[in-house]
């Protein structure tokens, strides 16, 4: 439990402008973008640079205290949430661009450097940072590499784990260590991409190094209207088996268009069942290609209408349509739940029938916003809390899309982490085995379990206990492979 005297420790550390013990400021970190999970902390501290987060994580390791990394809380899956009796650190006084490299095509950033930035600082020498998250505006690198996020343009250009070369980091105990190299494919494990993806549970990122990417010469955004999802659906996968890999192709069906309209008037083809709106990019002989092949599959699999961007303004028309689709279900539906799931590309058109068909026996409306080209979904399962047994309903509806995925070879999370929000549905994607593996390698980063305790795992164990309902020792441990201390 904190006491006054560890508060003064604290404070001696990042003087009191770094502290906050007031019950309103402390109020303020109590969720993430995932606000039905809340839990006031007992202290928050805003360090100024990697010594103080180094200074502040040592300080938790000597009480025992647990600790969560925050970028901006914009998460979806609870990550950020503080845990009782613990200390939220937050990075977002570390916002400083530490280097931009022309010749190398690298970025080297603070963790509170909002993703967006990060392009605008690189365009004046026609480079970018290519994974897009919708949040791009307002949600900060150190939350992009803990969730390893990912976005419209990750179809052709990989997830932020392909983006991040390397990264200074504070382990549990308050050691910074540098983990990956400015050279790609250092030799010896790949800590670094354990790190990516880990969801604050290993240790605070003090700074990343990623990839910049060329500016295309030529990107061509097309908007193109359907009747059905199947029909959408279908069209993506001739794209792909086609070859082409579009920058992006994504797909929104009915209610989400009809939510987007009414929050952005983005006009989107009057009618449509589903749109998509897909990218192109690369060089222009190489695109004009590409197009002519896209606008010919599509006809082919039924669209009735295909527009294409002719100014930057037409083109920022065509995404804002999609990129504010979370926020504009809010014009259709006082509550809704973002869900986010992976399956097989192929199994979109069977997938997406199954859900409509939970949602009529249910009588739960769901919206369907997703990148189609990876299978990635984003249904939002819509609900009225006012209205009693509202809320469990969407719940069950929202996990029963989750058991589709399983069902189909997919996955449980694409992007938005499994944070507070699915640890509960880890056990149906992995055995007792896996997940006791999983803990063997966060045990190695924090033996004491105390950053971000309680998240992605169901069961949260000490490293010290013997891992899993088994009483004998995890095989690797009797290989002598691994060590539980
Ligand atoms: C409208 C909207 C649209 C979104 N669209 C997308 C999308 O397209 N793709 C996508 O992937 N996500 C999306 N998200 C989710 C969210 O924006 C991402 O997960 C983002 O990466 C979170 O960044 P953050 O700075 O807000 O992190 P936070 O929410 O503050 O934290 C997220 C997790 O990262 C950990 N963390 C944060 N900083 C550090 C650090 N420096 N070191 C170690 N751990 C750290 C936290 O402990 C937590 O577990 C969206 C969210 C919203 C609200």
């Amino acid at each position: 439990m904190l006491d006054a005297a560890m508060v003064r420790e604290f404070t001696d550390l990042l003087s009191e402008d770094g502290v906050i013990t007031d019950e309103v400021g402390l109020r303020s970190y109590e969720c993430d973008g995932l606000t039905g999970f809340r839990q006031v902390p007992a202290l928050v501290v805003l360090p100024r640079d990697a010594d103080e987060v180094a200074g502040a994580v040592k300080l938790c390791a000597r009480y025992g205290m647990p600790f969560v990394a925050r970028g901006a809380g914009t998460g979806l899956s609870g990550g950020a949430m503080p845990v009782a009796d613990g200390v939220v650190i937050s990075l977002q006084r570390l916002r400083r661009i530490l280097e931009i490299d022309v010749e190398n095509r690298r970025a080297v950033l603070e963790p509170g450097v909002f993703n967006l930035d990060i392009s605008t600082a690189a365009r004046p020498h026609r480079l970018y940072y290519a994974p897009d998250p919708s949040s791009q505006q307002v949600c900060t690198i150190g939350g992009n590499v803990a969730e390893n996020s990912g976005g419209a343009h990750c179809l052709k250009y990989g997830f932020t784990t392909n983006h991040v070369l390397g990264a200074d980091f504070v382990t549990a105990e308050g050691d910074v260590v540098r983990l990956g190299d400015a050279a790609p494919d250092s030799p010896g494990y790949d800590l670094l991409g354990a790190v990516v993806g880990s969801e604050g549970t290993l240790g605070v990122v003090t700074s990343t190094t990623v990839r910049l990417v060329r500016l295309p010469e030529e990107v061509r955004t097309l908007l193109v209207g359907f009747e059905s999802t199947d029909q959408a659906g279908a069209a993506t996968s001739a794209i792909i088996s086609a070859g082409i890999v579009p920058a992006a192709i994504e797909m929104m069906d009915a209610l989400a268009i009809e939510a987007a309209e009414a929050a952005v008037h983005c006009d989107y083809p009057a009618g449509a069942g589903a749109v998509l709106v897909i990218e192109l990019d690369g060089a222009l002989i190489e695109v004009e290609q590409e197009y002519a092949d896209v606008e010919r599959l599509c006809a082919e699999n039924g669209a009735f209408e295909q527009r294409v961007a002719t100014d930057p303004a037409e083109r920022a028309l065509i995404w804002k349509g999609r990129k504010s689709a979370f926020a504009a279900v809010g014009r259709i539906s006082p509550d809704y739940i973002v869900q986010d799931g992976v399956i097989p590309r192929t199994a979109l058109p069977e997938v997406l029938t199954a859900i409509a068909e939970i949602s009529a026996s249910s009588g739960v409306r769901v919206a369907n916003v997703f990148h189609a080209g990876d299978g990635n979904l984003h249904p939002l399962v819509l609900f009225d809390d006012a209205v009693e047994g509202a809320g469990e309903a969407a719940e069950k509806v929202s996990g029963a899309i989750l058991d589709l995925c399983i069902q189909h070879g997919g996955s449980i999370t694409g992007e938005h982490g499994v944070g507070m929000d699915k640890a509960a549905y880890m056990p149906r994607m992995y055995t007792d085995e896996d997940l006791d593996t999983m803990q063997l390698v966060r045990c190695a980063f924090d033996p004491t379990n105390i950053s971000n305790p309680g998240k992605i795992f169901p069961t949260p164990r000490l490293c010290g206990e013997i891992p899993g309902r088994r009483k004998a020792a995890h095989p690797l441990q009797q290989a002598g492979i691994a060590e539980v201390f």
